[in-house]
């Protein structure tokens, strides 16, 4: 059986030249949305901790991030610079947690 090709990953590099996408913008809302889950995985209150992006030096908490719900799994992305910094995939019986483009993550 062939496999369905997936929407495109939401973390993946802008569209090439050329390409038109089908929809817009994906709407965000902010980190604390992913809040519960976070907290499930990391065992402690989540929307404080203060992460340090990777990609452009901006450090700022969970719940300053933009995060996006509709896509294979939640995604919360840098607000200064939209680096990809946390994938978070409900699996069966377990959530994966995916840590991008983070330098630190700094604990309250
Ligand atoms: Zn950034």
């Amino acid at each position: 059986m062939r496999r369905q090709r997936m929407a495109p990953w939401p973390c993946s590099t802008p569209a090439r030249a050329g390409h038109r996408p089908k929809i817009g913008p994906t709407p965000h809302v902010d980190g604390n949305a992913v809040a519960g889950a976070l907290s499930l995985v990391l065992g402690r209150e989540a929307t404080t901790i203060v992460l340090e992006c990777a990609e452009c030096g901006d450090r700022h908490r969970v719940a300053e991030t933009r995060a996006y719900l509709r896509c294979p799994g939640m995604v919360l992305r840098c607000p200064a610079c939209s680096a990809c910094e946390v994938l978070l995939v409900d699996r069966p019986h377990r959530l994966q947690l995916t840590l991008m483009s983070i330098r630190t993550l700094q604990l309250p």
